[in-house]
């Protein structure tokens, strides 16, 4: 798929380690891949919080010295991703607000459903906000309590807010790390080598500095991390899971365990399960890079179709903004991928991807497969066509933009050229990831939003 859909955001949470602040670095480099466009961390030394954030890569913004004056043994985290025209500094996190209790810093990974009708209330009532994000609301809602402690107004401020959300709070002295009752987006704890904590949005994140993972933070849980004593647990709200099944089809690193299993291998069985419902003859099975690639192997396996890495990737073109005319944009997918002629030439060649969305890429890959001499291209998604929109945290287009919810399957294989289209069943989707529809969300895929 490579590109139009996107997770907006990941979080890091570092507590009780004397270089937090260089934990949250490499914690969020290896998060780099739900956000690209703004990274920020803010730590404290225990008297005073201190904040740098900017537009950019992780190794952008920070560099040793930048880092350097970041003290203090606990730091917060974020990488974004931001949608085209609103990518303002302003919009970066940590969100940081001095108010009458002190100093806070809030990173958010999420999407509040009612960010809008709580803004106006909030605005009649004469708050100023400074930014578009909904994590502003937060700031103002737990300054506006008039509860005595931070954790009694954090806990008033989730009780107004709708939707999903990762949530991890910074003080002078305690973390805070929270996910909404649904669970939508993933948050796992982990334990440092000294015995200080982590928390991140996914673990490859622990992977990288070491830590060990201990569990996922459960839907509808608070805890409360304070110096010298084990994470405190509040269960805030009773737990409805719905967690975000797309985490699997396309969102996480295959090498992180989310919701409580490997992502790759929840890919392989799409693949396995995509090979059971949709075979064909083919020569070849190739992944389209890097999404599809645990699928296919799956696909491989099961099907006992040679797999074979059929398209290159350049992974350091970064952005391209020339996309005016049709054969810019054309220049625009080959700069990304590039088939490996000898391997696809004369073969009857299954090409896997994880997901269709506008379906112009699908269309780009087979032309290119065609072109290199494919005999036949026919391709195969490790997922359900994706019909409807989400609004919980993760920025696909409109329903009109989106090739499924307007062309029938047939529609979509004559638009995008293939020889066969198929797609991963909704139930064959659930059963890849030993799922229920009961806790997952799968609203892009099925229209049945809960919230
Ligand atoms: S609508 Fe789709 S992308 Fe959004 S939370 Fe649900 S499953 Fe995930």
């Amino acid at each position: 798929m490579l590109e139009n859909i996107n997770e907006k955001c990941a979080v890091v949470g570092i507590f009780g380690h004397k270089e937090a602040s260089k934990l949250a670095y490499f914690s969020l480099h290896a998060l780099q891949h739900r956000g690209q466009e703004a990274a920020g961390i803010s730590s404290s030394d225990g008297h005073k919080l201190r904040i740098i954030k900017d537009r950019g890569l992780v190794m952008r913004v920070f560099d040793g010295t930048k880092l350097s004056t970041l003290s203090g043994s606990s730091a917060i985290g974020h990488t974004r991703y931001s949608t085209a025209g609103d990518d303002s500094i302003l919009d970066a996190q940590p969100v940081f607000a001095r108010y009458d209790l002190g100093e806070m810093a809030i990173v958010h990974n999420g999407n509040l459903t009612n960010a809008t009708e709580i803004r106006d209330a909030l605005i009649k009532k004469g708050a100023i906000f400074q930014t578009f994000m909904d994590t502003e609301n937060l700031i103002h809602l737990i300054a506006k309590s008039e509860k005595e402690h931070l954790l009694d107004r954090i806990i008033d401020a989730v009780n107004r807010i709708e939707g999903a959300f990762s949530l991890v709070f910074l003080s002078r002295t305690k973390m805070f790390a929270m996910r909404d009752r649904h669970g939508f987006r993933p948050l796992s704890l982990g334990r440092l080598k000294n015995g200080g904590y982590v928390v991140a949005s996914e673990t490859c994140a622990f992977d990288l500095i070491a830590a060990e993972f201990i569990r996922d933070i459960e839907p509808g849980e608070l805890l409360v991390f304070e110096e010298g004593k084990a994470p405190q647990s509040i269960k805030v709200f009773e737990p409805t899971p719905k967690r975000c099944i797309f985490e699997y089809v396309y969102f996480s690193r295959p090498d992180s365990v989310v919701f409580g299993q490997s992502v790759y291998q929840t890919r392989k069985n799409m693949g396995i399960e995509l090979a059971k419902i949709a075979p064909i003859e083919a020569d070849i099975v190739i992944p389209v890079p890097d999404g599809g690639v645990p699928a296919a192997i799956g696909y491989s396996q099961a099907s006992g179709i040679p797999y074979e890495v059929g398209i290159m990737r350049n992974h350091y073109i970064g952005r391209t903004f020339i996309e005016p005319t049709q054969e810019m944009r054309d220049l625009k997918v080959k700069m990304k991928l590039s088939p490996m002629t000898e391997i696809i030439k004369g073969k009857v060649v299954i090409v896997i991807d994880d997901s269709i969305v506008r379906g112009t890429t699908s269309r780009r890959i087979v032309r290119m497969l065609k072109e290199a001499g494919a005999k036949e291209v026919h391709m195969r998604v490790s997922s359900p066509p994706t019909t409807d929109p989400c609004f919980y945290g993760v920025d696909t287009p409109d329903k009109d933009k989106l090739i499924a919810a307007n062309m029938s399957v047939d529609e979509i294989c004559k638009y995008i050229e293939a020889d066969s289209l198929a797609y991963l069943d909704e139930a064959s989707l659930l059963r890849s990831v030993n799922a229920t529809e009961d806790n997952y969300c799968t609203a892009c895929f099925t229209g049945k939003y809960i919230i």
